[in-house]
């Protein structure tokens, strides 16, 4: 993927984030690990999605994960103790250039 490419139309982004829920914003946009070992809120989430461009950290259900995670090229069969890294969010408006499924 070349950087600055916007890999997500804002309608795509926009049906992406729609079946996230925005759970806390981390500080100094850095995802540590107590935020991401947090107890989900939603019964249906199965990871989080942490956006490195503005630190907000969502909960993602199993249909949305798949989502993030098709737009990445990523296969993997679980989500266990793992989350999701994205460059830009609907909430920072940054490209989603980058997908990434990594370990806590
Ligand atoms: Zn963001």
């Amino acid at each position: 993927m070349k950087k600055g490419e916007d890999m997500l139309p804002n309608n795509i982004s926009k049906e992406l984030f729609g079946s996230t829920l925005e759970r806390i914003k981390a500080t100094n946009n850095i995802a540590n690990k107590d935020d991401l070992r947090l107890p989900f809120q939603n019964r249906e989430t199965v990871i989080f999605i942490f956006c490195k461009g503005c630190g907000m950290i969502y909960e993602a259900n199993e249909e949305a994960a798949n989502k993030f995670l098709e737009k990445g090229e990523i296969i993997s069969s679980s989500f266990v103790n793992k989350y999701i890294k994205i460059s830009g969010c609907i909430g920072c408006d940054n490209n989603i250039d980058e997908i990434k499924l990594i370990n806590i």
